[in-house]
Order: structure tokens, then sequence, then C-alpha cells
């Protein structure tokens, strides 16, 4: 806008200046054409802080600041030669000593002849404007900076596919669209998953109608392929007649938080070693396919899968080796399953199996027998080559089958198999469940006579031939139930191993056998007999089990070789504890047997490597000694095992006179038997041991020799 101002010639052109300013806020005033000034207004009172009366007379130079002079004096050159000039800026000196920012629009003043008489300079204080101004730049730098730090952008989206978004720049960084580039909504759209897309849009729907704003997670490709997770926050936008126009919204990339949180819920329902789902998650699994059934009419069945002597091979070839195998397995059986059966780890080197649509318990076995099969197969592992087997259980659904009870059946049952003979699979049956519960009702009963006083002790004699004398006597535990009567040590020596209570009842059998020697040796002064306690692998699994013996034996002042631990060949290829615990009894100078020996041969290193006292043949042996070629084969040879390692051999279960006499030919020097006498109460022993062992009548027969 270009304002002129004419005065009639002559006039001073304040007075015609005084008219026209002052309803406006500009500061105006007008100088002669050498600089002084003519016209003051209010607008310029304000704006410089000088009065009227003080300026009018005064050059205009004193407002111009030094270094701004020259160009004013151009300027002010120019517009006095009758050119317009343009809009300048400057700085401008006020009555208080600071400097004004202001724009100002000079104009040449013309008298009536068109001559130019003055200049007039009209203006107005920019400061504010500007600092406004760059305020706003700043705030805008200062949110798109917060917006990238974090990581926030922002995002505008008028109604329609068609329509253009606003972006800024950190949006257009989150969602890898080049920068400035036009995005139409669709655009956008396009990239996000389109399994997500319509919750998106009905979504914006929704908060344009409701004018409530909502926040969802989405997924969504970069123009570069690349998946992201989207958080997007949407609010509803109006224009300034409150009409709703788009949504306005700010998005984050949160995949990073998406990615952990997913894989924790992962983890949360996985086995970290196998990456098999876990019980939890295999339960919910069981219980849904259990209610399918329901429709379907057909059966689920829930095995459970243990691998056999995974302990021995875990010791053996180390705990990193038997990861490697625990994996390898669940690998295994990940790639024989149907694709709608699951597999788990419910521990250890057990794996549970869901199988959905059985129609019989024959079909769950014929699967069950594929995956032994499966198992049987050699893993190859970095160590080398594993070869293992494994024993399943199965439970198959019935009516108001549940999912927890389901697997405890399949575990009853593999437990089953383990007791006859691994490597096979068992159905659950109803009988197993009686069974167990029985044997739950033993086992307490069994806790209760340890402290009761139920449990005692028989012994039987044990005699040496050549010096036709009773050696010693081994102690067999027996329980005298309140209600059962006397149970014999086959009926719950078992269950006390499984429970772990052959532990304490181990620990009282020794110290009552040691303190019936001491007793016995005080009555019958001068005697050496010596005493044999049966022990069980779980005993030997206690690494304090030495120093009970050691302390026993000092409380009741015997020597150590008084005392002969029997173990089971099976013990022996237990495990490293096994060992070290054996060798430390070895120490002390207690006698260990070998009991039950030639039934579960394995390997005979053993018997040199920790140094065994004794052998045992076992009673089914010495049974067919008279009549089955094979068995006195087997006596034969464990005589002569026994006889090279320099180890006294004893042979139980003699019952007869003929298999005395077969023992004595073959070279067997210790007996022990129902010939000699039956386990007897610790007085009746006292008595069979002073006395004379009934020796054969007929000398032996030479046949064969
Ligand atoms: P074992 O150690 O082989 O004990 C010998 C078993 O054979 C005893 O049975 C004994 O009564 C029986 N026996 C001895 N001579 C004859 C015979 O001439 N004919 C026949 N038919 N049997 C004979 P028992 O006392 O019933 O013990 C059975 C098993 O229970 C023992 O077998 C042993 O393994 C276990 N046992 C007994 N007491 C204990 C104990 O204190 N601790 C542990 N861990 N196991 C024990
Ligand atoms: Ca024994
Ligand atoms: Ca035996």
């Amino acid at each position: 806008m270009r304002r002129t101002l004419r005065n009639a010639p002559g006039t001073d052109p304040t007075v015609h200046l005084s008219a026209i300013d002052d309803g406006s806020g500009d500061a105006i005033f007008a100088t002669r054409l050498d600089g002084v000034i003519t016209a003051w207004n209010r607008g310029a009172e304000m704006l410089y802080g000088y009065k009227a009366a003080e300026m009018i007379g005064k050059p205009a130079s004193v407002l111009y600041p030094e270094r701004e002079s020259i160009s004013v004096r151009e300027i002010l050159e120019r517009v006095s030669r009758g050119q317009w000039s343009e809009v300048v800026d400057g700085f401008r000196w006020r009555a208080d000593g600071e400097f004004a920012e202001i724009e100002t629009r000079l104009s040449p003043i013309f008298d009536e002849s068109g001559t130019v008489v003055g200049v007039s300079s009209i203006g107005r204080d920019v400061g504010d404007r500007r600092r406004r101004e760059s305020e706003l730049r700043e705030s805008q730098a200062f949110l798109e900076h917060a917006q990238s730090i974090g990581h926030f952008g922002g995002w505008k989206a008028p109604i329609g596919p068609e329509s253009v978004m606003t972006m800024t720049l950190e949006t257009y960084r989150i969602t890898g669209i080049e920068a400035g580039g036009i995005v139409r909504w669709l655009d956008f759209f396009e990239l996000v998953h389109p399994d997500d897309r319509q919750l998106l849009s009905e979504a914006l729907d929704n908060v344009r109608e409701l004018g409530a704003p909502t926040e969802l997670e989405l997924r969504f490709t970069r123009p570069d392929g690349s998946p992201r997770w989207l958080f997007v926050a949407a609010d509803a936008q109006f224009d300034s007649l409150g009409v709703v126009v788009g949504n306005i919204g700010v998005v984050r990339d949160i995949t990073e938080r998406k990615e952990t949180e997913l894989r924790l819920a992962h983890d949360a329902l996985h086995d970290p070693l196998t990456g098999l789902p876990n019980r939890g998650l295999f339960l919910d699994r069981v219980a849904l396919a259990v209610a399918r059934t329901l429709r379907t009419g057909s059966h689920v069945a829930v095995l459970c899968l243990d691998l056999d002597h995974f302990r021995v091979f875990n010791d053996a070839r180390g705990e990193g080796c038997g990861d490697d195998l625990l994996r390898a397995v669940a690998d295994r059986l990940r790639t024989v399953v149907r694709i709608t059966d699951t597999v788990t780890r419910f521990g250890a080197d057990e794996y549970g199996l869901v199988c959905e649509n059985v129609s019989t318990a024959a079909t769950a076995a014929e699967r069950a027998q594929r995956y032994l099969t499966a198992i049987e197969r050699p893993f190859v592992l970095e160590g080398g080559d594993a070869l293992i087997t494994a024993s399943i259980g199965i439970a198959v659904s019935g009516p108001g089958a549940e999912a927890e009870a389901m697997v405890r059946d399949a575990q009853l049952a593999m437990h089953r198999a383990k007791e006859r003979g691994r490597n096979r699979y068992e159905l659950y049956d109803r009988g197993l469940r009686h069974e167990v519960q029985e044997r739950s009702a033993l086992e307490g009963a069994l806790r209760r006579s340890l402290e009761s006083g139920e449990l005692f002790l028989e012994f039987q004699p044990i005699a040496s031939l050549s010096e036709a004398r009773f050696t010693s006597a081994e102690a067999l535990v027996r329980w005298r139930h309140g209600e059962r009567g006397v149970i014999q040590p086959n009926d719950f020596i078992p269950t006390a191993e499984e429970t772990g209570l052959i532990v304490p009842l181990g620990r009282l059998v020794l110290e009552s056998a040691c303190r019936q020697l001491h007793a016995w040796r005080d009555a019958a002064p001068g005697t050496a007999w010596r005493m044999s306690v049966n022990v069980a692998a779980t005993q030997l699994r206690e690494a304090d089990f030495p120093e009970i013996v050691e302390q026993t034996l000092e409380d009741e002042g015997l020597e150590p070789d008084a005392l002969c631990l029997e173990l089971t060949e099976s013990v022996l290829v237990e495990d490293g504890i096994v060992t070290d615990v054996i060798g430390r009894i070895r120490e002390l100078g207690v006698r260990i047997s070998i009991d039950d020996f030639g039934t579960k041969y394995s390997s005979l290193s053993y018997l040199t490597r920790l140094s065994i006292d004794e052998l045992k043949i076992d009673r089914s042996f010495v049974e067919g000694i008279v009549g089955d070629d094979s068995k006195r084969a087997v006596v034969s040879a464990i005589l002569a095992i026994g006889k090279s390692l320099e180890m006294p051999v004893t042979a139980e279960g003699v019952e007869t006179e003929a298999q005395l006499v077969e023992l004595q030919r073959l070279g067997c020097d210790t007996v022990q038997g129902f010939y000699f006498a039956k386990p007897l109460s610790a007085e009746e022993c006292l008595v069979a041991l002073q006395g004379q062992p009934n020796m054969p009548v007929r000398a032996p027969r030479g046949k064969g020799r």
C-alpha cells in the first residue's frame, strides 16, 4: 500500500499530516528535504518515545544509528528525487536509549506543482512480530527435535483416499517414506499390514464420528520392504468452523519393544532349552483337543516319553552333551509327530505329546511304537553319536477327561514301562491308579514305621564249609504291620527305594545290625563273627554315607572288616558319586560284596577297578545247579572268576544237600540257605552261630572229573 502526502504549496506539510494520521497506529513523521522534522504524530510519539514538541525542528538523523545512516541517506536521496522507496527495515534509537526494530516506508511529499518538498516516514514496530516469528521457528525446530528424540512423528490426513497427508520429518523417517514426497492417504494405507488395515480405518472413522482420540498398534511395511510395528494415536481434525475435516495424530516406531514383548510371550510359554511349548501351553492344547473330541467323537491320547538311563549318559558324556541330546530328541519328535500334535518337555529328560484323532487305544499304541523307533535311530551330536531308548506311558481320553489328570496318568504308565524293562510303552488303566494309591498308602505307613519301631531284623547264618563253622550272618529287614502282619522286604523295599525312605531305613538297619553283632560278641567272647548288610543304590548316592558307616562301627567298637556291605551289580554302573562313595568305604577297610551276582551282568571291569572283596551267587543259579546244565555252568564260571581274582564266593539259597554237594564239588566254600538255617531272630541266630553247620553226609561224588 502506497501513501502519498500532498500539501498545498507553501503550506507546512505538518498541518496536512496531522489531519490524517492520528487514527492510525503507525508512527508517521515528515521531514523537509534537509532532513529536519516537520511533523510527528501520536504513533511516532509512542514508538520513538519523543514528544512532537521535542522533535519538530530537529534532524531526523538523531533517530538513525551510525551504521545505518549511509543506507538511509541513499534512500532519502532517492526519495527526494521523487522515486518511490522500498520498504526498509532497520533499527532506530528510541528516547529511552533502546533500539526499536522498525519497518519503515519512506515516500516523497510533493507540492501542488509536483515538486518534492519533503519525505514522509511511516514506521511500524516489527520487533514483536520478528520475535514471534523466530519463536515460532524455534518452537517448530524444537518440536521436530523433540519428535526425533522421542521418535514421535506427527501427521494429518484429510478425509478421502486421494487426500494428501501432512507428515513431519520424523514421520517420514519412521515410515521410511522419502522425505518431502507427496503421500496420499491411500499410499500410506497400502503400507499397513493387510490384517491391520480394517482395524486402522475403523478406528479413524470412529475417532471422527465420536470425537474421542484412540491409540493402536499396527504392523507396517516400509517402502524398502522392512517390517515394522507402529504405535498410532489419532484424533479428529476440525476446521475453523468446527467441522471435522480429517484425522490428526502421532506415530511411533515400536518394533523393538514389540519384538521383546513377543519374545517374552514366547519364552513364557516355551522351554528355553528345546524351544518346545512348555507344560502350561501343553496343558492348554490338551484341554482344547479334549474339548474338540466332544464334537468329533474321537479321542485324544497324551503320551509321556522319558529317556532311558539319561543320567548315565549325562554323567558319562557331560552336561553340555546331555543338553545337545535333549535338543536333538526334541527336534526328532517334532519331525515325527503330526502337524496337529504338540510336543512339550515336562522337565529333565521327560517329554509330553498330545495326539489328536486317536480312534482307539491301539492307534495310540501304534504311534507310541513309532516314536520309540524314531528315538532308537542314532543321534549325531558334536561329541560323537549317541544311542538311547525311551519309555512311553499312554493315557487315552474318556468321558470327562481332564488335561492335568491325563498327564498324570500318562506319567504313571510311563513309570510302569520303566519297571517292565524300558524301551517300551504301557497304556494307563484303572488298575494302575489303584496300584499307585496302594503304593502311596504303603509309603505313608512305611514312613510312620520308621518311628514306631515296626521294623525289625532277622539274621541268616552263613557257613564256611572248609572251617565247618558259621562265620557270619546276613541282616534281613522285616516290617511288623499293625493290620497286615509281618511284611517281607520284597513288598516294601522297592517302595522305600523309590521314595527315598530307604535312606533312613537303611541307616536304621545298619545301626541295628552292628549293635546286634556287638551284643553277640559280648555274649560269646572270643568269636569273630561278621555281619552282612544289604545297601541300596540310593544310599550310596548320599555323600555322607561313608561317615555314617565309620561312626556306626566306632559306636559299636567293631573292626571295619567285621562289616560286609552287599551291593547289587546295577549299582556299580551308576555314576561318579557312587564310585567315590564306594572308594571311601573301601578305604575304611569295610568289605564289599556283590549280591545277586550274575543276574544283571554288565561289565566285569568294575570288580577290579573298585576292588570288590566278595561275590554272592544269586539264588536262581543255585536252585538250578542240580539238573540245569546252563545254571551249573554259570555257577562254575562265577567260581572261576572269584578264584582268579582271589575273591571269596558265597552261594545263597542253598536248600538241599544235593545243591550243597554240587557247590562243594565246584569249589564253593561259603554257603547260606534254608538247608542250614532260615532267617532267624537275634536270639535264635546266636544259638545257630554257636552250633555246627549241617555238613553233607555223603562225600562229593566226583562225577565228570
Ligand atoms: P537278598 O539280599 O538276596 O536276600 C536273600 C533273600 O533270600 C532273603 O529274602 C532270604 O530270606 C532268602 N533266602 C535265603 N536262603 C534261602 C533259601 O534257601 N531258599 C529261599 N527260597 N530263599 C532263601 P528276604 O529276607 O525276603 O529278602 C529279600 C530281599 O530284600 C533281599 O534279597 C534284599 O535284596 C532285600 N532286603 C532285605 N533286607 C534288606 C535291607 O535291610 N536293606 C536293603 N536294601 N534290602 C534288603
Ligand atoms: Ca543280600
Ligand atoms: Ca541275593
